[in-house]
């Protein structure tokens, strides 16, 4: 009796243990699996990504009557790109964090505004990322332009790809699902952008909207939206590393 008590006993600890095994593992399981997914990019050759908001400091960009700066809007989106792409595991780079312009980085005699261009494209090459993205406010004298424009180098075919996956992901993402605004299109162009034409790697520009255009003007200041966009270029660019298998 005594022995067969304690048998039942061993059995009975055997199965706790088993089982305190299963869930620890599920637990340590779980945790692993997330670091995982968010690893896989990180552990491959390449997991950077420069985000270069224009302008900055003594340079506004483009602005509105109500005295609303392209720079600052230009800031907020790529702080809040910066954060999504951080969240699937890339290394994130930025030309700026706060409100300056950049021609102090740069020793080539030239104007200040050639010189914080010539740093932008400095801070691009020397990281050589998988992709960079410039992030811009547009304008117009027609003000009823407006949507987003993604611009790629016209004989860049790897920026004209990133720029279509882009352009894809706006449209599903902000115009389809968080405007339910099936009327408006993003575009991508080809144009001879500094930023597109004298940088190494593959990348492309964004213009967020358009400030003369006033249903555009109120989108670019609303943090949801800027949200959205920045969520929305984050997909297009792992849409365009997945697709074309870019290392
Ligand atoms: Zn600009």
């Amino acid at each position: 009796m005594k022995r067969k008590a304690r048998f039942y006993v061993i059995k009975l600890n055997r199965r706790i243990l088993i089982l305190v095994a299963i869930i620890i593992l599920a637990i340590v399981a779980m945790f692993f699996l997330k670091n995982v997914v968010l690893n896989t990019i990180s552990n491959g050759e390449n997991n950077r990504i420069v985000v270069d908001p224009g302008h900055g400091g003594i340079d506004g960009g483009t602005s509105d009557k109500a005295g609303f700066l392209e720079k600052d809007i230009n800031l907020d989106v790529a702080l809040k790109l910066k954060k999504e792409l951080k969240k699937d595991g890339f290394r994130v780079i930025m030309t700026r964090e706060k409100d300056e312009s950049l021609e102090e980085y740069s020793h080539i005699n030239a104007s200040r505004y050639k010189r914080d261009l010539n740093a932008r494209k400095t801070i691009i090459d020397e990281n050589k990322p998988i992709v960079f993205v410039s992030i811009h406010v547009n304008s117009s004298k027609k003000t009823s332009a407006r949507g987003v424009k993604v611009y790629y180098y016209p004989t860049s075919t790897n920026g004209e790809k990133l720029a279509k996956c882009i352009c894809k992901s706006v449209d599903d993402i902000v115009y389809k699902d968080f405007l339910k605004d099936n009327s408006i299109r993003t575009e991508a162009i080809g144009e001879d952008y500094f930023v597109l034409r004298e940088t190494e790697n593959t990348g492309v520009l964004v213009e967020v909207g358009f400030i003369t255009n006033p249903e555009d003007n109120r989108l670019i200041k609303d943090s949801e939206y800027q949200k959205r966009i920045a969520i929305a270029i984050s997909e297009g660019i792992k849409k365009y590393i997945d697709t074309y298998d870019v290392k």
